[in-house]
């Protein structure tokens, strides 16, 4: 997280505005805490260039509460499901969607490990939906192009919204869990088109409900208010910082780790296809495996942690979030060549 964004959310844990509360203890029925939706939400607008006719709630319960949620709301609809499988996530959407029904699957690169995107079918037939996965986290590939398709196209962009300009307009619905480049975990925002909105079925229990979330403006539930105001947090920091901006540090940051693993000649890449490559999430491994501890233990010595391979690939995956500096990539790539240096 950004450090203006940690010093903001510190203040607000001992005091929030005048209103006599923590943000830990702010209700969610204050005109306050309204505050804090309708600017989050006019935020997002603004970021992904949309308007009014994209309704956006906050709903608890992250990612995987979203892959519940769409085939709950739309199995009323006529038709299929179409899902395209292109990473772990894009997976269990997939086994989320058939405890409702049918899902169909168009196209899946499992096969290869997930080292590339799969190649798309020309067409998407009567399917209800197309659900897809802008950046897959653990494999490290990422849609650098919104797809333009015939029927309503939805999105998981938990790990990389915000990260470069996208043409959010083409998207029925997107999603993304907040705590990657949005804020902490608990919480995903969630902006659904009004049109699409409104073929969303109305026999669900409120809570798994998009319509009653709309309705409720985001406090259905006693909302998680100070996951929300750190979203708001994030949310202004990316309005500051500029997507342009970000998007041009994160191509820099991500160009630098895929420059130091091509050059290298221990270090291999996941991703096979350079242009399916994320600039969110770098995987690679160590050729010779028995050596993947040492290189661990250096990276930890100069305070770079948390960037183990999921256990389905081994090896590493460096995340580069929006907040993460040019300086802190610069510092892990001097290691990576030290590391190959010194044998
Ligand atoms: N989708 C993607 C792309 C993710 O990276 C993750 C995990 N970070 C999830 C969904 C699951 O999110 P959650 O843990 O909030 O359910």
């Amino acid at each position: 997280m950004p450090p203006e964004v940690l010093h903001e959310a510190s203040k607000a844990m001992k005091k929030y505005k005048n209103t006599g509360y923590s943000i830990l203890e702010l209700p969610h029925r204050s005109a306050a805490f309204t505050d804090i939706v309708d600017e989050s939400k006019e935020l997002v607008r603004d970021l992904c260039n949309i308007g009014s006719e994209y309704e956006v709630v906050w709903i608890p319960g992250g990612g995987r509460m979203q892959f519940a949620m769409l085939p709950m709301n739309y199995q009323w609809q006529k038709g299929t499901p179409a899902y395209i499988d292109s990473g772990h996530w894009a997976a269990e959407a997939i086994d989320y969607a058939r405890f409702y029904g049918e899902a169909v699957v168009m196209a899946t690169s499992k096969h290869s490990k997930y080292d590339r995107l799969p190649d798309l079918p020309p067409g998407f037939g009567k399917a209800k939906y197309l659900h897809m996965t802008t950046n897959n986290t653990i494999y490290g590939t990422q849609y650098h192009e919104d797809m333009i398709v015939d029927v309503p196209l939805v999105a998981d962009m938990s790990s990389d919204i915000f990260s470069k300009q996208r043409n959010y307009g083409r998207y029925a619905l997107f999603y993304a869990a907040a705590q990657k480049n949005m804020g902490t975990p608990g919480v995903a925002m969630v902006a659904i088109r009004k049109d699409f909105a409104a073929l969303a079925g109305d026999h669900l229990p409120p809570m798994f409900s998009y319509k009653a979330h709309i309705k409720e403006n985001s406090v259905l539930n006693t909302a998680n208010v100070s996951g929300i105001y750190i979203s708001l947090l994030m949310l202004r920091w990316t309005k500051e910082a500029g997507i342009d901006k970000i998007a041009q540090k994160n191509m820099r940051k991500a160009a630098m780790v895929y420059e130091a693993i091509d050059k290298s000649s221990i270090y291999l890449p996941h991703v096979q296809v350079k242009e399916h490559r994320s600039h969110m999430n770098v995987c690679f491994t160590i050729k010779d495996k028995e050596v993947e501890q040492a290189f661990m233990q250096m990276c930890e010595k100069n305070n770079i942690i948390g960037i183990e391979g999921h256990r389905s690939v081994g090896g590493f995956r460096v995340s580069l979030y929006n907040p993460v500096s040019v300086d802190d990539v610069q510092t892990l790539v001097e290691i990576m060549a030290e590391f190959e240096r010194k044998g």
